[in-house]
């Protein structure tokens, strides 16, 4: 994009300073039907993506997570579980809304002793260097306006030999899959949303902002610039989705 001051909102073109306003306002409308709409969007499938995630993290007993751009929790959720009572996760989100849903769901869920929840901005992380074992932002980069800018904060949060993982909508690797799926992202997602969260708009600005989002060798060298080692990704679903790793040296 030529002009510095603007960028992608969907397919539209803003000033940048008004995309976290537009996205802010796209969270706050679909926070209280969100979980609902991801299983119904993905027919569950989005557990096993996270769950692929959680496996790549290799975070043990005792070790310091953040998840950014956590939202409703379901990373953050499993994270507890495994860093135990001595460890620490951190359920980070620039939105209070989708913060609010997140904290009541692991409440009564009985996850309460080991997490905590910090409204923050992906691009200016309110953390010490070096402070975490492992990081995740799932399905949030793409909403953020300066995606350099928070993968240099996300670098600079992590310890040396710490594990960042980004788990993204991504480029599907075959022609026909990519058609099936633009059917299925522009016409049914939105009436999906309209009928089920009585928002057609945030579901559209969905299947947009994911055509607009890096490809894969894009955003592997885009976490390399930022810092990151031996950067890798997989592909989930045809490359509907894939999560990268990176490392901090
Ligand atoms: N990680 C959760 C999941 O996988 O279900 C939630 C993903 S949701 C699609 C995207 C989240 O990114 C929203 O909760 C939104 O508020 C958050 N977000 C958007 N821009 C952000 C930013 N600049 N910094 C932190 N979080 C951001």
């Amino acid at each position: 994009m030529a002009d510095d001051n603007k960028t992608h909102f969907g397919f539209n073109t803003v000033d940048r300073n008004e995309k976290a306003g537009m996205v802010a306002g796209v969270f706050h409308s679909v926070a209280s039907r969100y979980d609902l709409m991801n299983d119904l969007m993905s027919g569950g499938i989005h557990r096993m993506w996270k769950r692929f995630t959680i496996e790549l993290s290799g975070v043990r007993r005792g070790q310091r997570v953040l998840d950014i751009a956590g939202g409703t929790g379901d990373l953050a959720a499993k994270f507890s579980k495994l860093v135990g009572p001595t460890g620490q996760v951190v359920l980070a989100d620039i939105n209070s809304s989708m913060l609010e849903v997140g904290r009541e769901k692991l409440t009564d869920k009985g996850i309460v002793a080991n997490i905590d929840y910090v409204q923050a901005n992906a691009e200016c992380l309110p953390f010490p260097d070096d402070y975490f074992d492992c990081l995740t932002i799932a399905f949030g980069l793409r909403n953020v306006t300066d995606k350099d800018a928070a993968l240099r904060s996300m670098h600079r949060v992590l310890k040396p030999g710490g594990r960042c993982l980004v788990l993204e909508f991504s480029k599907p690797q075959s022609d026909l899959l990519s058609k099936v799926y633009d059917q299925y992202s522009f016409n049914i997602l939105p009436r999906m949303g309209q009928l089920v969260a009585g928002d057609s708009e945030s579901y559209r600005y969905l299947a947009e902002s994911i055509r607009m989002h890096p490809d894969q060798e894009t955003l592997k060298d885009m976490m390399e610039d930022a810092g990151f080692a031996n950067t890798s990704y997989y592909n989930m679903t045809g490359g509907i989705v894939a999560v990268h790793r990176g490392i901090k040296a």
